[in-house]
């Protein structure tokens, strides 16, 4: 594979849950239990897709669904009660009706895990931590969970669940061998709302023969790739078809790890599309050789796979073999790419910038094979070390990680080493500035022009309906196009695949997929705070006179806070009684600064009276297409009568 899309949920969620003990005197065999799994949200990053979403996809909440809670419910005992809620598609319940609430969380959700973990313990409820963070590092929940699960779940999480009725479960449960994927269960689609993500996952394989330093994958799920039966499979993919799933993920890091099992997949597939006529559309993650063997190509056309996520991580050959990623060395990797693509099928693709061998020139040669590939949807990141990998063990002995820096999210402007040949500041800078090249409407149109000239047609229907596309078509035009003016329109006129007309489809979503990265860059990847700094200031200080303002007189107060290199933030309390005015003037106030700024907004809420209920509500929906932005936190009182989706707006559940 490739590195796990973080929208995906890791193969490794398949660890979580729970049970609790004695806190009120329960038999354990009076009530059936009751046990709640949760998939913590997301922050923002661009696997999240935010403006493809909010512009085309409008029913869609999700990129991904969370396949690794939907396992760990089917490995529950048949008499418990489980349910799954995703805070990516839905809200938090916080007084929910649960003997025990498990959370899923990869590391880039490890704040959200923790704050959640936290939260339903001080409440009394039994918590279990799980997922792909809480394998490779159970310590760091110690503090905030009653129970660990370290591993992969099919084992563990049984034996957890017996020693759960037995009263007596232990802290940590920890999968030390390799799980038979034979013993995985059909996950249980059925908890899920498969409608609001844009593809459901399932996974075949787990395991990847390669041993790149960098990746994770191979300390948790080993080298030797096991896979799941295929009448297995096949049970699943009916239990897709049975609830109208047509977009569907292959989350395994490496597809083809085991390449006969891949190519009986495969077979079987297309197999099963000539019987059911199902139209399953597909994607998944492969390792570069999958250009290597047209039989493999074939089959994979042939199962109906639209894309498949590649890390190619370098260009730069020195780089390749520094981090082993061997299996990409002595090619042409153009060449691959471009054979991917006549065979009808994209490449998404993974880069890494920041290896040992890299200088400051890497910055251009990544930018050249980028838009030579023709790949738009290029995820590139910063080499980071994640804890317990090869990378992580060799730079500390190098004495260069920089302890106090995340792991967690490589698509940042940080990573947390000392850089070999270059400064850190170049490293940084270097990279923001790669992002502003790939997303200029100049490097988007040559890059759909260089995948159209290799793209084989596609056969594939599209899963929309007529009117539908011609929806979206509009979409594009009024949002996407018209918005960039007319250098923007000759730009899109110029990738236009005039000699192949079957091709506009998949030209007008390569467009899409690359303003949606250029939207996140530009409210991400920003530079120069200051001048927005300024920006700020001005409506802090307008906010303030009008709060002072006699109309307004209540309990609100206005702060701004502002950081090194990061967007401003604003506080607005409430506290008590206010002005039913001033909701209206605190929405227009937010919304400009949502508009013409790139601040955050933390709106306190605190002794909020009941009557105020109505207009609060008024105003968050107001402020829900900025939810991302804005924190919403409320004292305890509060938290009990105001209804704040946690999906839309980033709801605190600290302590206060
Ligand atoms: S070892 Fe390399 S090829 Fe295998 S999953 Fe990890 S990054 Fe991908």
């Amino acid at each position: 594979m490739e590195r796990q899309p973080q929208s995906a949920l890791h193969p490794s969620d398949f660890s979580l849950l729970v049970t609790w003990f004695c806190y009120i005197g329960v038999t354990w065999t009076s009530h059936s239990m009751k046990i709640l799994l949760i998939n913590p949200k997301f922050p923002e990053s661009y696997w999240s897709l935010k403006w493809a979403m909010d512009n085309f996809l409008p029913k869609k909440r999700s990129v991904n669904s969370p396949l690794g809670l939907a396992t760990v419910a089917a490995l529950c005992p048949d008499d418990w009660d489980v349910e799954i809620v995703d805070e990516n598609i839905e809200t938090i319940p916080l007084r929910p009706d649960a003997d025990i609430i498990g959370v899923c969380g990869m590391g880039v959700q490890f704040e959200r895990q923790k704050e959640l973990l936290s939260y339903f313990k001080r409440k009394g409820y039994y918590v279990v931590a799980g997922g792909s963070q809480a394998s490779l590092c159970p310590e760091d929940y110690a503090a905030f969970t009653h129970t660990v699960i370290s591993g992969e779940a099919e084992y563990i999480w049984p034996e957890f669940c017996r020693d759960y009725r037995a009263g007596s479960p232990k802290p940590l449960y920890r999968e030390t061998g390799n799980v038979s994927l034979a013993d995985s269960p059909v996950p249980r689609f059925d908890l899920l709302d498969l409608k609001k993500y844009r593809a459901v996952s399932l996974q075949f394989s787990r395991g990847c023969p390669y041993r790149c330093e960098f990746c994770d994958i191979i300390v948790m799920f080993g080298r030797r790739p096991r896979t799941k039966p295929l009448r297995q499979i096949e049970k699943e993919l009916d239990e897709l078809r049975k609830q109208g799933v047509r977009s569907a993920f292959f989350v395994d890091d490496n597809l083809i790890g085991h390449k006969k099992h891949a190519k009986s997949l495969l077979r079987l597939i297309a197999d099963y599309e000539t019987r059911h006529h199902s139209g399953f559309r597909f994607g998944t993650e492969a390792s570069l050789n999958v250009a290597a063997d047209n039989e493999l190509l074939s089959l994979f056309r042939g199962a109906n796979f639209e894309w498949v996520f590649i890390g190619i991580e370098s260009p730069n050959e020195g780089s390749l073999k520094e981090t082993g990623k061997t299996q990409n060395m002595n090619q042409d990797m153009l060449a691959s790419v471009r054979k991917i693509y006549s065979y009808g099928i994209d490449v998404l693709g993974g880069f890494i910038i920041g290896f040992d061998n890299d200088t400051t020139d890497i910055f251009e040669k990544q930018n050249e094979f980028i838009e030579e590939s023709g790949i738009l949807m290029s995820m590139i990141g910063l080499l980071t070390a994640i804890p317990k990998t090869p990378l992580y063990e060799r730079l500390k002995k190098e004495d260069r990680l920089l302890l106090d820096a995340g792991s967690a999210d490589n698509s940042k402007l940080r990573t947390n080493f000392i850089p070999k040949r270059m400064t850190y500041r170049e490293l940084i800078d270097g990279y923001r500035a790669l992002h502003h090249s790939l997303f200029s409407d100049h490097s988007i149109s040559k890059r759909v022009r260089n995948k159209v000239r290799y793209f084989k047609r596609s056969d594939l229907k599209t899963e929309f309906t007529l009117s539908e596309n011609l929806w979206m078509l509009r979409q594009f035009i009024e949002r996407g196009l018209l918005p960039g003016g007319l250098s923007r329109i000759a730009r899109f006129l110029s990738s236009f695949p005039w000699r192949k007309p079957r091709l506009i489809p998949m030209v007008i979503s390569s467009w899409i997929m690359g303003l949606s990265m250029r939207d996140y860059m530009d409210r991400h990847f920003v530079g120069e705070f200051k001048r927005d700094d300024k920006r700020v200031r001005r409506y802090v200080t307008k906010m303030k006179q009008i709060f002072e303002h006699r109309r307004h007189k209540g309990g609100l107060v206005v702060t701004m806070r502002e950081f090194a290199n990061k967007a401003a933030a604003v506080r607005i309390s409430m506290n008590g009684r206010v002005q039913e005015a001033s909701f209206k003037s605190i929405g227009s106030l937010i919304e400009h600064l949502m508009q013409k700024t790139r601040s955050s907004v933390t709106l306190h809420i605190a002794e909020f009276p009941k009557e105020h209920l109505e207009p609060l509500a008024r105003l968050l929906e107001r402020l829900s297409r900025y939810g991302d932005r804005i924190h919403i936190q409320m004292d305890r009182r509060s938290r009990r009568i105001v209804p704040v989706d946690s999906s839309v707006f980033n709801l605190g559940l600290q302590r206060k």
